[in-house]
C-alpha cells in the first residue's frame, strides 16, 4: 500500500520525505476512537482525525441517518432551489448560535469546509462594506493565526512562510499581535489589545473586518488567550463599522466545552464561521452564520445599479447527505449533552496532565476544554514530532505542531482510553525528553 501511495498519491501539506512518520499508517477501517490499519492495528485517535469526529467513528445514528438520507436524495443543487435537509440544519444551528440583539446571527451560509467558508466570509465582509456604502478592502488578523489554505485565508493566517510563498496573490492584511503570543511575556492580552486599538483608531475606517479564532489559536499549538481581547475586538468593530468574524472551525462544536468559544466571552460576532465538527466528521461540511443586518446589505433595492447578490457558491455546496449528518450529529450532542461530557473529559484530562506538566521537559501544558497543546522544550530537531512518534508506537496518534503536541480527542471518549492516551504520551515524553 505505501509503495502505491508513493506512486499515485499527492498528500495536501505533506510529501513523503516530510511524512508524519517513517512509516505511514494505512488506514482501514475505524470504530468509535480507534482506527484500525491494514494490518489489523488499533491506534487510538488522539486528535479525532484532524480534530472532527466528536463523537468517534461509526456512530450507529449518524451512519444511520446518512443511509436514511441516501435512500432519498442523494444531491440536489442548492442554487436557486432548495431540500428539506439544508433548511432544517439552518434553523437548527441558527437555534444553536451565540445569542445577542445586535448582533443577531440569523442566517446560514454553507460551504465544503473550513478555508472555503473563511473564503466566503472574507468575501461577504467585503462586499458588505462597498453594499453600505463604505467600500474597505483591509483585514485584521492576528499573528500565529490558520484560518486555512485558501488565498484569502492564507491572507488573514498568521504564517510568513505561507505568505512568503503567495505574496502577490494576497490581500491587504494588518496584523496584530496575538493575545496568546507566550512571547510577548505575562502582558501578552494588555499588548495586543492595545495594538489592536491602535492599528483600529489609525486604520479602522478602511478594515472590512477583524478576524480572530476566539479564545485559543488552535493550530499555533493551542494558544488560548483571555476573553477580554475579544470584547476590545467586538467594541472596536463596532466603533469603526467594521464587522467581526469568528472563526470557529476548530473551537465550534463543543469542543472547547461549551457550544461555541464565543460563549466563553460573552460576544457575538457579525460572522461566525464553522466546519471540522459539524457532521461529527462524517462528511464535508462548513457554514458561515451571518448576522440579520449583514445578510440584508445583500438583498437589492430598487434603484441599485448592479445587484447586490453575494457572488459565491459551489456545486456541491448544502449536499443534502452532509445536512444530513450534521442534524443527526446535532441531535446526538443535545440529547446526550455532549458538550457536557466535553466539558468533563476537558477537566479529567487537565488533572491526568499535572504530572506531565510538572516535568522537567515540559514547558506547559495549555488548556481549553478539549483543546490540549502540551508543549515540550526542544532536545535536538524536531521533538514534538518525535514525542508523537513515540506516542504512535504506544498505540496513540496525536499531532505535533512544532514542540508542541496536540490532543484534540473525541469528546466522548470514555474512561480507559483517555488515561490510554495520556500514559502513552507521558511515556513518550520520558523517552524522548528525558
Ligand atoms: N480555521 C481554523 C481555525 C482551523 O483550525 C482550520 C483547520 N485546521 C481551518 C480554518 C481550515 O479548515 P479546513 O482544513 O477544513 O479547510
Amino acid at each position: 500500500w505505501i509503495a502505491r501511495d508513493a506512486a499515485a498519491v499527492w498528500h495536501p501539506f505533506t510529501q513523503h520525505a516530510t511524512w508524519t512518520a517513517d512509516d505511514p499508517t494505512v488506514v482501514e477501517r475505524a470504530e468509535g476512537p480507534w482506527l484500525i490499519d491494514v494490518d489489523g492495528r488499533r491506534h487510538l485517535d488522539g486528535v479525532s482525525s484532524l480534530w472532527t469526529t466528536t463523537l468517534g467513528h461509526g456512530h450507529p445514528e449518524i451512519n444511520a441517518a446518512i443511509a436514511a438520507q441516501l435512500a432519498k436524495l442523494d444531491h440536489s443543487t442548492f442554487l436557486g432551489t432548495t431540500h428539506t435537509p439544508g433548511i432544517e440544519l439552518s434553523e437548527a444551528l441558527i437555534a444553536l448560535a451565540p445569542k445577542s440583539d445586535d448582533p443577531e446571527l440569523t442566517k446560514v451560509f454553507y460551504a465544503g469546509d473550513g478555508s472555503s467558508a473563511v473564503e466566503a466570509a472574507l468575501k461577504i465582509a467585503y462586499q458588505y462594506s462597498a453594499q453600505t456604502g463604505h467600500p474597505r478592502s483591509r483585514f485584521v488578523r492576528l499573528e500565529h493565526a490558520y484560518h486555512g489554505d485558501t488565498l484569502g485565508a492564507v491572507a488573514v493566517g498568521g504564517h510568513e512562510l505561507f505568505h512568503e510563498a503567495y505574496r502577490p496573490l494576497l490581500l491587504e492584511t494588518i496584523g496584530v499581535p496575538s493575545p496568546g503570543d507566550r512571547a510577548l511575556g505575562p502582558d501578552r492580552g494588555a499588548v495586543a489589545d492595545a495594538r489592536l486599538r491602535s492599528v483600529m483608531g489609525e486604520h479602522g475606517d478602511q478594515v472590512c473586518a477583524i478576524i480572530v479564532e476566539p479564545m485559543v489559536q488552535g493550530a499555533a499549538g493551542m494558544l488560548d488567550y483571555d476573553a477580554e481581547f475579544l470584547r476590545t475586538a467586538r467594541e472596536l468593530a463596532y466603533a469603526t463599522g467594521a464587522l467581526l468574524i469568528f472563526d470557529e472551525v476548530a473551537t465550534g462544536f463543543g469542543r472547547t466545552g461549551r457550544m461555541w468559544a464565543a460563549e466563553h466571552a460573552g460576544v457575538v460576532p457579525d460572522l461566525l464561521v464553522c466546519g471540522k465538527g459539524i457532521t461529527g466528521g462524517y462528511l464535508p461540511l462548513s457554514a458561515v452564520l451571518a448576522a440579520e443586518h449583514v445578510y440584508e446589505a445583500f438583498l437589492s433595492r430598487p434603484g441599485d445599479r448592479a445587484p447586490r447578490t453575494f457572488f459565491h457558491g459551489h456545486t456541491y455546496t448544502a449536499n443534502p447527505l452532509c445536512c444530513a449528518a450534521a442534524l443527526a450529529n446535532l441531535r446526538v450532542m443535545g440529547e446526550q449533552d455532549v458538550v457536557g461530557q466535553a466539558a468533563r473529559l476537558g477537566e479529567r484530562l487537565g488533572k491526568l496532565l499535572e504530572p506531565v506538566a510538572a516535568k522537567d521537559g515540559v514547558v506547559e501544558v495549555r488548556r481549553l476544554g478539549t483543546m490540549i497543546g502540551v508543549e515540550v522544550a526542544p532536545v535536538g530537531d524536531r521533538t514534538g514530532f518525535r514525542v508523537c512518534q513515540a506516542a504512535r508506537d504506544r498505540g496513540v496518534w496525536l499531532r505535533p505542531l512544532s514542540d508542541t503536541v496536540v490532543l484534540m480527542p473525541p469528546l466522548t471518549l470514555g474512561e480507559t482510553e483517555t488515561e490510554f492516551l495520556v500514559d502513552a504520551l507521558d511515556a513518550a515524553i520520558d523517552e524522548v525528553c528525558a
